[in-house]
């Protein structure tokens, strides 16, 4: 009998066998559609990575709205992905669907400032204490003009990044620690050129590493996710920021905290909830609602040097452009979503939530005697097969199992309950009930019986 993580790999596979055959025979306009699909989209789908989800073909959905999803045969899911944080406060918030309707025939977009854009500014400056903002389109792009500034203002070539991060399409984040070395990431396709030349990887939490490779004075910034997300969840030791903080300044560094998916740890992030005081910081996925936006924000002593940078430049294109960032109906969206659903009562109750939820898994793998932890990031909760939670990337990633992974997510979407792909992550929104967060458990734990060693 081949056990993994505490499960038995032949009834996991069984059981594995008869919901892939369930999921074939429920959906039968999701399979048309993939069938379709495959001659004009690649792997038959409209990004790469969609491709993914545990369902042995893609599934088609025909809406989404608050916290559920109906697929093209009509099978309701509740969302616990939510466009993974894009849709955090439920898919088309109703202040922000007014807000489009209202806004969407006075001019979409125009290369001009609006109002919007400065009530914007001025309520990310009163939550996050950066007193400068900039837009972008995705938290890629925000991330990526970030970098630059930084580069830059500093006058520095190397960024530093902590191992297992992720921070969208940015190329230059794409290292990882092999053997204590830094190397390129091998599944970056299309990548020429070494990207260890100017970006450097330590592990999270390891605070002797991080001087070691702040000390020679070329890094420009520090990139980091204030608590990791994307290899499973690893948290930040108790008082690690505080140190990690002196020393990005002692040697001359900037952070810049990308608070992506962290901004479930409040309405400020986790920056405004644990007191970190970066030099910038980059937002995204649910800004604006799910619309596609993002911010960065500068201290003011950054923004000064930026702007002083700029001007001293030889003139010519600032190598940022984007024309489409903030535009009209970005902002329009943004300031709905800011005044009205992005709100301390929202989150109080996302947290209630989560929390509970995070409770009940903790006591559901102990009942089951597994080996599984539970890490709770405000309105994030995400199981890991692993005994306790990481301390960095390598742990995490060791503790990540694709296999186990896919059976369980597909048991949980034929009973109609959507979890992240790509790891356990579960989302909760303001709409997202106790029940379903029960409904989950229940679910989980017909699974654990039929699989469990
Ligand atoms: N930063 C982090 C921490 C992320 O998790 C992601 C996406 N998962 C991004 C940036 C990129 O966001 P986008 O896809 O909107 O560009």
């Amino acid at each position: 009998m081949a056990i993994r993580h505490g499960i038995d790999l032949d009834r996991a596979r069984a059981l594995h066998a008869r919901e892939t055959e369930d999921f074939l025979a429920r959906h039968p306009r999701s399979l048309a559609l993939a069938e379709r699909a495959g001659g004009h989209l690649l792997f038959g789908v409209p990004l790469h990575w969609m491709d993914d989800w545990p369902t042995p073909r893609s599934l088609f959905l025909a809406e989404a709205r608050d916290a559920k999803l109906t697929d093209v045969d009509g099978h309701v899911y509740a969302d616990f992905c939510l466009g993974d944080t894009g849709a955090m406060f439920g898919h088309s918030p109703v202040p922000v669907a007014e807000a489009i309707a209202r806004e969407s025939a006075r001019g979409l977009t125009a290369m001009l400032p609006g109002e919007d854009a400065l009530w914007v500014a001025e309520e990310l400056s009163r939550r996050f204490g950066l007193p400068v903002w900039q837009f972008a389109l995705s938290a890629s792009d925000a991330n990526r003009f970030a970098i630059r500034w930084a580069r830059a203002v500093t006058g520095r070539d190397r960024i530093l990044v902590f191992n297992g991060c992720y921070h969208g399409t940015v190329d230059d984040v794409f290292v990882d620690l092999a053997g204590g070395e830094a190397v390129p990431r091998a599944s970056l396709l299309g990548q020429v050129y070494d990207l260890t030349d100017h970006s450097r990887v330590v592990e999270f939490n390891d605070l002797a590493a991080l001087e070691e490779a702040l000390a020679d004075g070329s890094v420009a910034c520090v990139l980091a996710e204030p608590a990791m997300t994307n290899i499973g969840m690893v948290l930040p030791d108790p008082g690690y920021w505080e140190q990690a903080q002196a020393i990005i300044r002692r040697h001359g560094s900037l952070l810049l905290l990308d608070e992506t998916h962290t901004i479930s740890c409040g309405p400020g992030g986790y920056a405004a909830a644990h007191g970190l005081r970066p030099d910038m910081l980059v937002l995204g996925k649910p800004l604006a609602g799910g619309l596609p936006a993002a911010a960065y924000g500068f201290s003011a002593e950054l923004a000064a040097r930026a702007q002083q940078a700029k001007r001293a430049a030889p003139p010519g294109h600032s190598g940022i452009g984007t024309t489409l960032s903030a535009n009209r109906l970005a902002c329009a969206a943004m300031r709905a979503n800011l005044a009205e659903v992005m709100t301390e009562g929202n989150y109080r109750i996302m947290f209630e939530r989560a929390g509970r939820l995070a409770q009940g898994l903790r006591e559901l793998f102990a009942r089951f005697a597994l080996p599984w932890c539970v890490t709770l990031l405000g309105a994030r909760c995400e199981f890991q097969f692993t005994a306790r939670p990481p301390l960095n990337g390598s742990e995490a990633e060791a503790g990540q199992d694709e296999e186990l992974e896919r059976c369980v997510h597909l048991y949980l979407l034929n009973r109609g309950l959507l979890i992240t792909p790509f790891h356990n992550m579960l989302l909760f929104s303001p709409h997202t009930s106790e029940a379903d967060g029960q409904r989950l458990l229940e679910a989980l734990s017909a699974w654990l019986e039929g699989a469990v060693a």
